[in-house]
C-alpha cells in the first residue's frame, strides 16, 4: 500500500481546505474507498477523515415540508427512522435492499451516492479500464459484460452506477447539497452524475476539494407515500448490486393515477430517470397495459453493450411490477429483507 497523510478536520471549512490539494480523498465509512485502496484502484496521497465533523449526522425536518439528511448519517440509521420510512418509504426500501446490516451500519448516505462503480475490470488492475487510468481502454466492452449498462452508455465506459439508495432519490427529486472552495451550492440529484462520454472518470458535478454535506428531499415527495416501492432483481437474495431495480412512486387519485414519479438502477451509469414513462401514466387508470405502455416508453432508447440485451426486457418488467406492487399500496411494514421481485409474501413465485 502507498503511504498517505491522515487528516482530521474540526469543521467543513477545514475539511475543503484539506481536501482541494490533488490526491487528497475524503474518508467516512469508507466501505468503498477502503477496498479500492487495499486493492491498489485508488491511490490517494492524503485522507481527510470527515467523520467527526459536526452536524452532517442529523436528520432535520425543514420548515417547508421536506427533509435534510446529512451526508454522515448511517444508512441503517435513515432506513430504521420511524418517520422517515413512513414519509419516503420507497427510500428506505432501497436501503435496505443494499449491501448487508453490517455494512449498512457502518456506510454514510454521501459515501453511498460517491460509491464507485462494481464493473469487474475496474476493480481489476491487470484489466485496461477508461475509468481508472483514462485512455487506457475498456477490457469490459469484450469481456463479461452481461450486468453492464443499456442506457447511456458510451465506446469509453459501459459501467453501471452500483447504488439502490439513488434510484427513488432521482425519482423524488432529490437535491444534493455540497461545499466547496468557492461557497456552497446545491445539485439536483438527477444532474449530479455523469454520463461517461468520451471521460468516463467523471463521475460527477464535484469538482477537487468538494464535500457533499447533505441530501434534501422535497415535501411534495411525501404525497407519494402510500403508493410507493422499490424492487431490486440480484443474483442472490442478499449482499448483491442490482442487475436491475425500479423505483416507482404514485399519487393515485379517485382511482387515477394524478402523478407517477419512476427511476431505473443497474441500467446506465447514474440513476435513469424514466421521465417519458412518467407523462404516459398522469391521468391514466393504474393497470397493466398502461403498466407495460410505461415500460416500453422508458426503455425505448436502450441498447445492449455487450451480452446484456435481456436486462433490456428485465427493467421493463421489473418497471411492471414496481408498479403493481405500488399500485396495491406501500405495506405498513417494510421488510428487514425486502423481497425478491418475483415473489409473493409466502414466497411462491408469479410472473412479472
Ligand atoms: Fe472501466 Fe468502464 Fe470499461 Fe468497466 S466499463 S472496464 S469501468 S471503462
Amino acid at each position: 500500500m502507498n503511504t498517505f497523510d491522515y487528516v482530521r478536520p474540526t469543521d467543513i471549512a477545514e475539511a475543503v481546505a484539506a481536501a482541494t490539494e490533488p490526491g487528497a480523498a475524503y474518508l467516512a465509512g469508507g466501505t468503498n474507498l477502503l477496498d479500492l485502496m487495499k486493492g491498489g484502484i485508488t491511490r490517494p496521497n492524503r485522507l481527510v477523515d470527515v467523520t467527526r465533523l459536526k452536524g452532517l449526522d442529523r436528520i432535520e425536518p425543514l420548515a417547508d415540508g421536506g427533509i435534510r439528511i446529512g451526508a454522515l448519517v448511517r444508512n441503517a440509521d435513515l432506513a430504521h427512522d420511524d418517520d422517515f420510512a413512513k414519509s419516503y418509504p420507497a427510500v428506505a426500501e432501497a436501503l435496505l435492499s443494499g449491501a448487508s446490516a453490517q455494512l449498512r451500519n457502518a456506510a454514510t448516505v454521501g459515501g453511498n451516492l460517491l460509491q464507485r462503480t462494481r464493473c469487474g475490470y475496474f476493480y481489476d488492475t491487470a484489466s485496461a479500464c477508461n475509468k481508472r487510468e483514462p485512455g487506457a481502454g475498456c477490457d469490459a466492452r469484450d469481456g463479461e459484460n452481461r450486468l453492464h449498462a443499456v442506457l447511456g452508455w458510451s465506446r469509453a465506459c459501459i459501467a453501471t452506477h452500483p447504488s439502490d439508495f439513488c434510484v427513488p432519490l432521482a425519482a423524488l427529486d432529490a437535491v444534493v447539497e455540497i461545499a466547496g472552495k468557492t461557497g456552497r451550492r446545491e445539485v439536483a440529484l438527477e444532474d449530479f452524475y455523469r454520463l461517461p462520454g468520451d471521460r468516463p472518470e467523471r463521475e460527477s458535478a464535484l469538482d477537487p476539494g468538494d464535500l457533499v454535506i447533505a441530501v434534501r428531499l422535497p415535501a411534495e415527495a411525501r404525497g407519494f407515500a402510500p403508493h410507493a416501492r422499490y424492487l431490486k432483481v440480484r443474483e442472490r437474495t442478499s449482499y448483491a448490486f442490482a442487475v436491475v431495480s425500479a423505483a416507482a412512486c404514485l399519487r393515485i387519485e379517485q382511482g387515477t393515477i394524478a402523478e407517477a414519479r419512476l427511476a431505473l438502477g443497474g441500467v446506465a451509469a447514474k440513476p435513469w430517470r424514466a421521465r417519458a414513462a412518467e407523462k404516459i401514466l398522469a391521468g391514466a387508470s393504474p393497470d397493466s397495459a398502461a403498466f407495460r405502455r410505461a415500460a416500453e416508453a422508458a426503455l425505448a432508447d436502450a441498447k445492449p453493450s455487450g451480452d446484456n440485451a435481456f436486462k433490456i426486457e428485465l427493467a421493463r418488467r421489473i418497471l411492471v411490477r414496481a408498479l403493481t406492487l405500488a399500485t396495491a399500496g406501500t405495506p405498513p411494514r417494510i421488510a428487514a429483507l425486502p423481497a425478491s421481485a418475483f415473489s409473493t409474501a409466502s414466497g411462491a413465485l408469479q410472473d412479472a
